[in-house]
């Protein structure tokens, strides 16, 4: 987490010398804000032939540009890949660090050990959703409706707005996908010590969703059997409940937030009776 903590202070530093101080942040202002006339940035969008790549940053000494790929439907996307790109105009190319970038979803989701993209990710984070603008809007606790409600607000995608909340939350956390009920993938924070099960939804786990395209996005979770989402055993400890909050979004993308504190650790057994 180290790379995208640094990434996301540089970002937030950024905004504050740019004295940018309402939500959203719109990428294209923070260019506009970095573009002077001996070092110049421009951001332009352009239909790339490839779709695997997403966003492009090339410089020199003189000057940087980014291209957006326009092929890219969702906003949220295109405004996270923006400042993506930002990131390594501001933390790789001016710097003369390294001058050419081309990120595809590899680069702007798990870079696992790529620390440059995942500083240029902690920006983009950073930058859409600095913490003391959201911290005004919201006690940012992990909860659908927080994430929801920021998510709009600095016009970030869910998923994207779920590991801004994750970084900034102390409880361990994690996130999982699934597809038409099936195991997609999941995100976790660091401190999260249990072994997700990559199993698809059982029928008990469906009735627990909010259809969030006909109800409120929710604030609560449900307390359930930790052994209905993970192994419940880890390093000495067992987890007896785990809290949970799953939404089902548009084309069968259900996202589930799994929590837990003190009180889901089984009491241990004595042995002394
Ligand atoms: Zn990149």
């Amino acid at each position: 987490m180290i790379e995208e903590q640094k990434g996301a202070t540089e970002a937030e530093n950024l905004l504050e010398d740019l004295g940018f101080n309402a939500l959203p942040i719109s990428p294209k202002d923070v260019v506009t804000a970095i573009d002077f006339d001996d070092f110049t940035v421009v951001i332009e969008e352009q239909y790339f032939d490839s779709d695997g790549i997403l966003g492009k940053a090339v410089g020199n000494d003189k000057g940087a540009l980014i291209y957006i790929n326009a092929n890219i439907s969702d906003p949220g996307r295109l405004r996270f890949t923006a400042a993506h790109e930002i990131g390594h105009v501001s933390m790789h190319i001016i710097p003369q660090l390294k001058m050419s970038f081309e990120c595809g979803s590899k680069e702007l989701s798990n870079p696992f050990n790529d620390p440059i993209e995942r500083q240029a990710n902690g920006f983009a984070s950073g930058l859409l959703m600095p913490k003391t603008l959201i911290r005004k809007h919201c006690d940012c606790e992990i909860n659908w409706r927080n994430i929801q409600f920021i998510s709009e607000l600095c016009g970030a995608s869910l998923e994207a707005t779920y590991r801004r909340f994750s970084f900034l939350e102390k409880a361990p956390n994690a996130m999982v996908i699934h597809h038409n009920g099936k195991f997609s993938r999941f995100v976790a924070s660091k401190n999260f010590e249990f072994y997700i099960d990559q199993t698809p939804l059982s029928s008990h786990q469906k009735t627990l969703m909010t259809d969030v395209k006909k109800e409120p996005y929710p604030h609560d979770f449900d307390t359930v059997d930790a052994s209905d989402w993970i192994n419940p055993q880890s390093k000495g400890i067992t987890l007896e409940s785990i809290y949970t909050s799953t939404i089902l979004l548009n084309e069968g993308f259900t996202y589930t937030i799994l929590t837990y504190d003190d009180d889901c650790i089984a009491e241990e057994e004595d042995e002394y009776y």
